[in-house]
């Protein structure tokens, strides 16, 4: 499958809100088809850094490039089209079936020929039964509505997914089983991600390569096996330390037991 998802190049991007510096001179570039995991302490800068790349948040100075191209070059709405955006406790409109909350966005775009098709290739995509598509949100589980984010998000075709602790709010397995999901989903369309997670564990698992934030700045850009090997920086020691405590006791319990 060829890549079709593009690159992505930062330099020097700033943004403050009053004396807070939520992104301090980030400067960054990620390889087209690249799953990178974004990991940091609440308040590092993560979600702020995302939200400039899809312009909900204007940055005060720097550069920000997709395929080489300004993302000030289009108007914000046509730019989302080509981003999908999945957050925690996705927001589906509670009034519409979960067919038309996938498809607000084609709808929005004025699409108006394909639109349930392209809502039944999401539901497959993302591994839920087509008779969804009439059901009303409450009817969900969180991980179902979770899905149904990730549908909504691709139903543009992005190439970009931006993904803020998507599954954050779900039980462990649930979450590992989207995750693991969502990574070979990523293959299949040949996407570029960002996906945001404050477990280190996931994101060892799960990216090609791990940017660890504090106060702003990307203290540690590195590949799993280059975070785990040591040397990347106090910060990411710290995060990279508790998985390994786990993993340590784990091993501990089933030699004692
Ligand atoms: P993270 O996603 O890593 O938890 P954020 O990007 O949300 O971090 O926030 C970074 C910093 O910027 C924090 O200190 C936060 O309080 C501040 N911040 C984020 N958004 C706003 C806002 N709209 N107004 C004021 N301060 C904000
Ligand atoms: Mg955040």
């Amino acid at each position: 499958m060829p890549v079709s998802g593009p690159s992505l190049h930062l330099q020097n991007v700033s943004r403050h809100f009053g004396p807070v510096r939520a992104v301090d001179a980030v400067s960054l570039d990620i390889a087209a088809g690249s799953l990178v995991a974004l990991v940091g302490l609440s308040g590092s800068g993560k979600s702020t850094l995302l939200k400039m790349i899809n312009r909900l948040i204007e940055p005060d100075s720097g550069t920000i490039l997709i395929d080489g191209e300004p993302v000030e070059s289009d108007d914000p709405h046509i730019l989302r089209r080509r981003i999908g955006y999945v957050f925690q406790n996705i927001g589906l409109f509670s009034h519409m079936t979960i067919g038309r909350n996938i498809a607000i966005g084609l709808e929005l775009a004025g699409v108006k020929d394909g639109r349930a098709n392209r809502v039944t290739d999401l539901l497959d995509l993302v591994e839920l039964p087509r008779d969804m598509a009439a059901r009303m949100p409450d009817q969900l589980s969180g991980g179902q509505r979770q899905r149904v984010g990730v549908a909504r998000a691709l139903a543009t075709r992005p190439g970009l997914m931006l993904m803020d602790e998507p599954f954050g709010a779900l039980d462990p397995v649930t979450r590992d089983k989207l995750t693991d999901q969502y990574k070979a989903l990523h293959e299949k369309l040949g996407l570029t991600t960002i996906i945001v997670t404050h477990d280190m564990a996931e994101a060892l698992y799960l990216a090609d390569r791990i940017l660890v934030m504090q106060d702003g700045q990307i203290r540690a850009d590195a590949t799993p096996g280059e975070l785990l090997s040591g040397n990347v920086g106090a910060e990411a020691e710290a995060l990279v330390a508790i998985p390994r405590a786990q993993a340590a006791h784990l091993i501990a319990l089933s030699k004692s037991t």
